[in-house]
């Protein structure tokens, strides 16, 4: 299939933002995205879920990870049959804005149709932290609502249902999690 980087999925995003991967330049996976049913369920996650949250945020959704073929799946360590080999799931961040809030306000959005929604934070090894939004969109069946946080420290991974604060422990690798709903003095837990 020839390139096109004008190939519109919806309004702002193109398919060639969905496609590109520094991993896959990395090993050389020609990850390009050419089958029909992936362009389409990739299609229903921009119109229905990614342009609403642009709205939304008022400036650019800018995607981090979106398709991904089985080998660069398994590069990047991602879950078997994970929604980004379906074209069902994206990771994005927007700049000058708080992942948090924004992962916030998505979860009460009842008419953004996600599947499942994923504030994630990854602290790098000097303890800074790198965050992002993983969510998904299935074109066929129910839509869950699965709103998760998912932290990873050292090299551990903890998941924990809702949108939470993940705080960084004295240790690093002891990490725990706070509820930020509606103002509460919240519930941690280990
Ligand atoms: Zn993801």
């Amino acid at each position: 299939m020839t390139y096109d980087p004008t190939y519109l999925l919806s309004p702002h995003f193109r398919k060639t933002e969905f496609a590109r991967s520094k991993t896959a330049e990395k090993y050389g996976i020609d990850n390009s995205i050419t089958e029909p049913h992936i362009i389409a369920n990739l299609q229903a996650l921009c119109s229905l879920v990614l342009e609403p949250i642009r709205t939304r945020c008022g400036r650019p959704v800018i995607i981090s990870s979106g398709y991904r073929c089985e080998a660069l799946n398994r590069a990047v360590g991602g879950a078997r049959e994970s929604q980004h080999t379906f074209g069902e799931a994206a990771d994005f961040y927007v700049r000058g804005m708080p992942m948090e809030d924004l992962a916030l306000t998505i979860s009460h959005s009842d008419d953004i149709p996600f599947d499942q929604l994923i504030y994630e934070v990854r602290y790098r090894k000097n303890s800074t932290p790198v965050r992002w939004i993983h969510v998904s969109h299935k074109r066929h069946g129910r839509n869950r609502r699965e709103c998760l946080t998912v932290s990873t420290a050292c090299g551990q991974r903890q998941t924990v249902t809702g949108i939470q604060t993940p705080v960084y422990g004295d240790k690093g690798m002891t990490h725990h999690f706070r509820k930020i709903s509606e103002g509460s003095h919240g519930n941690s837990f280990h």
